[in-house]
């Protein structure tokens, strides 16, 4: 399935746009932070990587991966939001993401901050879709995570 019905068509485009012509596509080497998701409910795959210039913010970022369009669509969209943030900003990133993604309300200044995700907000009409929009999501969680045991203060 390309795209649920019932999609605003606004959102599709984005979506589309995003899934056609993905952003930071390709892997980074020997990338700080790394990490890899399954989705085995679609079939959906997300491996994300990164690197942190001198002051610990994302300064590179690159994914592949494979699966629908949202999911992928959604790897493209995080890889733009992440550019320049802390290791902290990251995780609070992912944190707002999964609330929003979870039933919460996207606020005025979380859609300025966030733009285009706001075309994923959508999908949360359809739960099953929810687990494609959260799973590139729930990869970069990984990646912090795995990133913090390894280089714990
Ligand atoms: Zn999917």
């Amino acid at each position: 399935m390309l795209m649920p019905d019932g999609l605003d068509d606004l959102y599709q485009e984005i979506i589309l746009d995003h899934y056609r012509h993905p952003r930071n596509k390709g892997l980074l080497a020997d990338a700080d932070l790394q990490a890899e998701g399954y989705n085995p409910f679609c079939g959906d795959q997300v491996r994300l990587t990164m690197d942190l210039d001198e002051s610990g913010h994302v300064h590179k970022v690159g994914f592949d991966g494979q699966g629908c369009s949202i999911s992928q669509a959604s790897a493209s969209i995080l890889t733009k939001l992440v550019k320049g943030r802390s290791v902290d900003e990251v995780q609070g990133l992912v944190a707002t993401v999964r609330r929003i993604m979870q039933g919460a309300d996207m606020t005025d200044e979380q859609k300025d901050e966030l733009g285009e995700l706001e075309a994923l907000e959508g999908v949360k009409k359809f739960p099953i879709r929810v687990k494609c929009a959260l799973l590139p999501w729930t990869t970069l969680q990984d990646a912090v995570s795995e990133y913090r045991k390894t280089h714990a203060q």
